[in-house]
C-alpha cells in the first residue's frame, strides 16, 4: 500500500483525516505550511512509525511517492483567506497544478476539498451539484470562491487530458474539535464568546442561514468518495441539510453552554451569502452517506473541547 498524502494536514479537517488514515493502517505524509494549521493538532502523531510531517507550501512543487492525495491545503475561514487574497488564489491554482502534476507522475488518485462557496450567494435552494452558482468574481470572497472553482476545473481537465483520477467534494460548513478558537468562523466564535461570558457577535440581522456538519460525518463522506471506484462522478455535496439562521445558532450555543452572554449585532460583511443548504441526494445515492450527528450533539462535543482548551490557557 503506497503512502497517502494529506495537504493541509495540520489544519482542522486535515488533522482529523490524518488520525483516521493512521487508524486504518495507512502510511500518512502530512504537508502543511502552518498558515492556519497548528502543530498541536498533530502533536500526538509525531513519532508514530507510519506518520511523517513535512513543512512545505504547496505553491511550490513537491516530490514524494504516494498512491492517494487529499488536497486540503487552503485557509477556510473568511478572515484567514482574506488576510492575503493573492496567496489564497495561488494556493488553489498554482498549488492545485502542483498537486495534480504530482498525481499524474505517481498515478495517484486526488480528492480535492472544494466548497459550498462555489455556489456563491445561491439563487437555487437547496443547492444541487448541477447548479453553476452565483459568485461575485471581484468581491472580497472571490479569492477563495474563484480559486476553488479553478481548482475544480483543473481537476476535471487533468482527468480528461491526462487520465488523473480526481474526486471533488463540495464541503458545506463543518465544525468540531480542533477548529482554532481564533479562526473567525461562526461556531468557534460563538462557543468561545459564550464560554468567556462575552457578547455573541452576530453579523447583520442574523437571519442568514448555514447548514452545519459535524467533522466526523464529513470525514466519513470524504473517505467514501475517495474510495469510490468511479471516475465520472463529478463534484459531490457533503454537508448536513439541517439549516439554521445565525440567531438560531446563537440560541443553540447559549443553551448548550448554559451561558448568559448577550447578543452584539455587528455589520454584515460584504457578499455574505444569504442562504446555504446542501441537497445531498447525490451523496446518498453514490456513497450511501448521510450525516448522523445533529447540531445539539455536535455542539456538545465541540463545547467540551473548547472548555478544556480554555482551562489549559
Ligand atoms: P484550516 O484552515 O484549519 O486548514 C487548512 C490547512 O491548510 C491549514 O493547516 C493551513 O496551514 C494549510 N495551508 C494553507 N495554505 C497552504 C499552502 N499554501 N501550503 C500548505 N499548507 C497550506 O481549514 P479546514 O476547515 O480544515 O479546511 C480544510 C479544507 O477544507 C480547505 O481546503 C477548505 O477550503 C475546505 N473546506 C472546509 C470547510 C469547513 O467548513 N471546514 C468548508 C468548505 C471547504
Ligand atoms: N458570522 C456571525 N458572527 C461571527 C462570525 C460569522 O454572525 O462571529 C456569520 C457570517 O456573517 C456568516 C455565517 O456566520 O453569515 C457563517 O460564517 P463563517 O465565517 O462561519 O462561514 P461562511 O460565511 O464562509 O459560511
Amino acid at each position: 500500500m503506497q503512502p497517502v498524502l494529506v495537504t493541509g494536514g495540520a489544519g482542522f479537517l486535515g488533522s482529523h483525516l490524518c488520525d483516521r488514515l493512521i487508524e486504518r493502517g495507512h502510511e500518512v505524509i502530512c504537508v502543511d505550511n502552518f498558515f492556519t494549521g497548528r502543530k498541536a493538532n498533530i502533536a500526538h502523531l509525531i513519532g508514530h512509525p507510519r506518520f511523517e510531517l513535512i513543512r512545505h507550501d504547496i505553491v511550490h512543487s513537491l516530490t514524494v511517492e504516494v498512491g492517494r492525495i487529499f488536497n486540503l491545503a487552503c485557509p477556510a475561514s473568511p478572515v484567514a483567506y482574506q488576510f492575503n487574497p493573492i496567496k489564497t488564489i495561488k494556493t488553489s491554482t498554482v498549488g492545485m497544478v502542483n498537486v495534480l502534476g504530482l498525481a499524474k507522475r505517481c498515478r495517484a488518485r486526488v480528492l480535492q476539498a472544494s466548497t459550498s462557496e462555489v455556489y456563491g450567494d445561491p439563487q437555487v435552494h437547496p443547492q444541487t451539484e448541477d447548479y453553476w452558482g452565483h459568485v461575485n468574481p471581484i468581491g472580497p470572497r472571490s479569492c477563495y470562491d474563484e480559486g476553488k472553482r479553478i481548482a475544480e476545473s483543473l481537476c476535471m481537465n487533468y482527468s480528461q487530458a491526462h487520465g488523473v483520477e480526481t474526486r471533488i467534494i463540495r464541503i458545506f460548513n463543518t465544525y468540531g474539535p480542533r477548529m482554532d478558537q481564533n479562526d473567525g468562523r461562526v461556531i468557534s466564535n460563538f462557543i468561545v464568546q459564550a464560554l468567556k461570558g462575552e457578547p455573541l457577535t452576530i453579523y447583520g440581522d442574523g437571519k442568514q442561514t448555514r447548514s452545519f456538519c459535524f467533522v466526523d460525518d464529513l470525514l466519513e463522506g470524504m473517505q467514501r468518495l475517495m474510495d469510490l471506484d468511479d471516475n465520472d462522478t463529478g463534484p459531490v455535496n457533503v454537508g448536513n441539510p439541517g439549516e439554521y439562521s445565525m440567531l438560531e445558532l446563537a440560541q443553540a450555543v447559549l443553551e448548550v453552554t448554559g451561558s448568559k452572554s448577550p447578543i452584539d449585532y455587528r455589520p454584515l460583511p460584504k457578499d455574505d451569502p444569504t442562504r446555504r443548504c446542501p441537497d445531498i441526494s447525490k451523496a446518498k445515492r453514490l456513497l450511501g452517506w448521510e450525516p448522523r450527528i445533529d447540531l445539539k450533539t455536535g455542539l456538545e462535543k465541540t463545547v467540551t473541547y473548547y472548555r478544556k482548551q480554555l482551562a489549559e490557557e
